[in-house]
């Protein structure tokens, strides 16, 4: 039988689909290791109830909320603060519970962040390629902005691509180029960062147009799909010796970051490790 205490803490995430997400696993897992008296619940909430749920939500208390497709963006329209993190991103996939409302956060960027670092990727003085212009690109943008020594950003859509660095130069001074998907680049490109759906779901056995292009020179390649763990994009950076690095630990970091801000803890690093490696078991 569960026990659920009446002083537990409840947290959740709010999206549209929701019965996918992997974040109920990650923070139930942490709470767990961390000794957190709190339960953590996916909420199926759809765009035209997003306020009320919102409101809802803080009216019971709920601690803590990650947000995701499609309501990162809405989302400014119905919190009291945020932070640089969200502002830079522009989206919130992060909400901590306030007296007078929820604060804002993005935990994306950091958590790419992390998991490079985790794998020993560096990015200062390199040459980056980011392949896509959505929220993803964003983060991707924002993660490795302050070191990299220049930016090309290759995408379907070059207008959205335009709008992304527009966004993105009020708050870093790289060097940023764009292209369309199947422009060549003269600069060698050390690392390129996956960030469009192309090698997932429906489009699982497509790869960005770009791709052979851009891995000619590469060290490390990054896809931000984790589902499936080895994409088209991947597979080929594997055949040309590129180190290789999936979504995952992305997605469990910016898990980890947003349970050190819903419980205002920072949690051990060997417990996080362990975690990590049991879920990916
Ligand atoms: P989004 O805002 O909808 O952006 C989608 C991007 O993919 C756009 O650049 C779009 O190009 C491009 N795209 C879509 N279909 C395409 C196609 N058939 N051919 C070429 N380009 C195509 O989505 P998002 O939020 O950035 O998410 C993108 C991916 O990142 C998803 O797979 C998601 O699972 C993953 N992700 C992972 C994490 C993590 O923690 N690991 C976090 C966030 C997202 P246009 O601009 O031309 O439309």
């Amino acid at each position: 039988m569960v026990s659920i205490k009446g002083s537990d803490k409840v947290c959740g995430v709010i999206g549209d689909p929701i019965a996918h997400t992997l974040s109920p696993l990650i923070h139930n897992a942490l709470a767990l290791e961390m000794g957190k008296r709190a339960i953590y619940v996916p909420f199926h909430v759809k765009a035209e109830n997003l306020q009320e749920a919102i409101k809802g939500a803080h009216a019971l208390g709920i601690l803590g909320l990650n947000v995701t497709m499609p309501h990162k963006q809405e989302m400014f329209n119905y919190v009291v603060k945020k932070d640089e993190s969200a502002e830079k991103i522009g989206a919130i996939n992060t909400l901590i519970y306030e007296a007078e409302g929820y604060k804002g956060y993005n935990t994306d960027a950091k958590g790419l962040k992390m998991s490079l670092e985790e794998e020993k990727v560096e990015w200062k003085d390199k040459n980056v390629a980011i392949i896509g212009s959505g929220g993803a690109a964003y983060a991707a943008y924002a993660a490795v902005a302050k070191e990299a020594k220049s930016i090309h950003i290759f995408n379907r859509t070059t207008q959205k691509a335009e709008v992304l660095r527009t966004h993105m130069q009020a708050y870093f001074n790289v060097p940023t180029f764009i292209y369309a998907e199947t422009d060549k680049c003269l600069e060698q490109l050390d690392i390129v960062i996956q960030t469009t759906g192309v090698g997932m779901g429906s489009l699982k056995n497509k790869k960005p147009l770009c791709t052979d292009m851009v891995l000619s020179h590469a060290k490390v390649a990054i896809d931000l799909i984790y589902e499936p763990q080895e994409t088209l994009f991947l597979s080929r950076a594997k055949a040309r010796g590129c180190q290789c690095i999936n979504g995952f630990g992305m997605l469990f970091y910016q898990a980890v970051i947003a349970f050190e801000l819903m419980h205002g803890i920072k949690c051990h690093k060997e417990s996080v490790l362990q975690i990590k490696e049991q879920l990916l078991k």
